[in-house]
């Protein structure tokens, strides 16, 4: 069986890649058990330094996987070049964080102590999508090895060279079998699944987030699900509405959308709806589709036939049901897979574009009567990724934030928060979390060793 990439700027054909053969993942699976057993007893000096000239290869080679990202995703090539550099730059962090989240815990009662030790798992089958290729394979093969774990790894089936791009260059440095590369789809995804790994660590849709839940539950086997998400942002009528519209704008359509805490729902209060559509629909016709220009947002296309289906059908559904079209709604006649930023308000909750993830270049607008009702509507998802309420008065703000049903919340901002806050999806957006020691943790076995003093 072959693997067809399509290039999405132009729609051809790239090379084929053969795909691993299901029956020889058990084999992999072996191989990476036998292999871990030196893995999880080298010293962490040792592991930090073959992570620091992993580090050093990536950036030696940001340029030429920066091209395969574009040419498997289509991201504009300077930011495909920036996911590398910033992800890379971000290694030693999670090797300092790391180191704190293996130092065990000492906990002291009447005449004993408890020492919690922090130890590998063993084998983790590591799962990927494709919308940050090298991002977000490494959020998770990063912290799996670290903790001593031996990895199978599979990227997803639209950026393979991508990820074996990057794999290649960490099995260089690791030991023989502590790394191991699947190529495949959903089947070889499956496969790996119900193999005899350890943990399971997926970030991908709520859909196969959900079927890898129910297969690890016949071994009880441990799962960290990173899965997508319908994020709200609330406009109060007294916010600063230029910042709110900046971000409105960027959130919606940075990497064409296919984000998963991209902002998909937009409720504003009634007073404020109409300027707030102006400038944020000025803003939109500023983004250039295709062509990096300096200063402005670039937007690529959509990765592949499917999801730009996916995204027009929600768009015309929309349209049909009497949502108002103030910018773009139309696949761009050219070449390649892309659709026009598209801005659109008139939107009600029962429209699949307010209720399923779109993952496309769409500012969705509704109106709200209060910030109350704003709240009411974005809670009212089985999502629960990231949020954001922006309003004049901050302690008011915060105060709302509170009752946000997402993992993560920014007020008067974006949601991103400090280095070491977890990464946690609240409700189906996901189970278990990285980030942080505690996110660290999800990939370490607590050991508690207790003697008598
Ligand atoms: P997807 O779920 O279709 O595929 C993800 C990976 O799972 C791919 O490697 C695929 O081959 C594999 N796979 C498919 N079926 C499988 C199965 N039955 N068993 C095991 N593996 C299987 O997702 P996608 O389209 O690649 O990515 C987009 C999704 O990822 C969106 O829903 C997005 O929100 C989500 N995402 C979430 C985060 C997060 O941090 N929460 C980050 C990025 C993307």
């Amino acid at each position: 069986m072959q693997i067809q990439p399509i290039n999405p700027n132009d729609g051809k054909a790239l090379d084929p890649i053969t795909s691993t053969p299901t029956e020889r993942i058990g084999e992999f699976v072996a191989k990476a058990a036998e292999a871990g057993k030196a893995w999880a007893e080298l010293a962490y000096g040792d592991k930090r330094e073959i992570f620091r000239r992993i580090a050093a290869d990536f950036e030696a080679r940001c340029e030429s996987i920066a091209k395969l990202m574009h040419a498997e995703m289509g991201k504009p090539l300077s930011q495909a070049k920036s996911e590398l550099l910033h992800t890379t730059a971000n290694i030693s962090q999670v090797i300092d964080t790391m180191e704190k989240a293996l130092q065990p815990d000492l906990l002291d009662f009447e005449g004993g102590r408890t020492t919690v030790h922090y130890v590998p798992l063993g084998v983790a089958a590591v799962i990927t999508p494709w919308n940050f290729p090298f991002a977000m394979p490494l959020s998770l093969l990063l912290p799996a090895l670290l903790a001593g774990n031996t990895v199978v790894f599979k990227p997803s089936e639209i950026t393979t060279y991508t990820g074996l791009a990057l794999a290649e260059i960490m099995m260089q440095h690791l030991p023989a079998d502590v790394l191991q590369v699947v190529v495949g789809d959903g089947v070889q995804g499956r496969a790996m699944v119900t193999s005899d790994v350890d943990l399971i660590a997926f970030v991908g849709s709520r859909a196969v987030g959900k079927e890898i839940m129910q297969q690890a539950s016949r071994r009880t086997c441990r799962i960290i699900l990173e899965l997508g998400g319908k994020d709200p942002m609330i406009v109060g009528k007294d916010a600063d509405l230029d910042k709110a519209a900046q971000f409105a704008v960027v959130g919606s359509l940075r990497n064409s959308g296919q984000v998963c805490c991209a902002v998909e729902r937009i409720y504003v209060e009634k007073e404020a709806c109409q300027p707030f559509l102006e400038k944020v629909t000025e803003k939109v016709q500023e983004v250039s589709v295709g062509d990096e220009v300096e200063n402005r947002l670039c937007i690529g296309p959509m990765a592949s036939k499917k999801q730009l289906e996916h995204v027009l059908k929600q768009i015309e559904a929309a349209v049909g049901s009497g949502a108002t079209l103030h910018a773009g709604g139309k696949q761009i006649s050219r070449d390649g897979y892309f659709i026009e930023p598209t801005v659109l308000s008139g939107l009600t909750p029962e429209m699949a574009i307010m209720r399923e993830e779109t993952f496309g270049p769409v500012v969705c607008i509704q109106t709200v009567d209060s910030v109350d009702e704003g709240i009411e509507l974005a809670n009212n998802t089985r999502y629960g990724l990231a949020a954001s309420i922006w309003m004049g008065n901050q302690a008011e703000a915060e105060k709302q934030a509170l009752r946000l049903q997402a993992g993560l919340v920014g007020v008067n901002r974006s949601f991103g928060g400090a280095p070491g806050t977890p990464w946690a999806g609240a409700k189906e957006s996901g189970f278990g979390h990285t980030g942080g020691v505690s996110g660290m943790r999800s990939f370490l076995q607590p050991r508690s060793i207790t003697r008598t003093t």
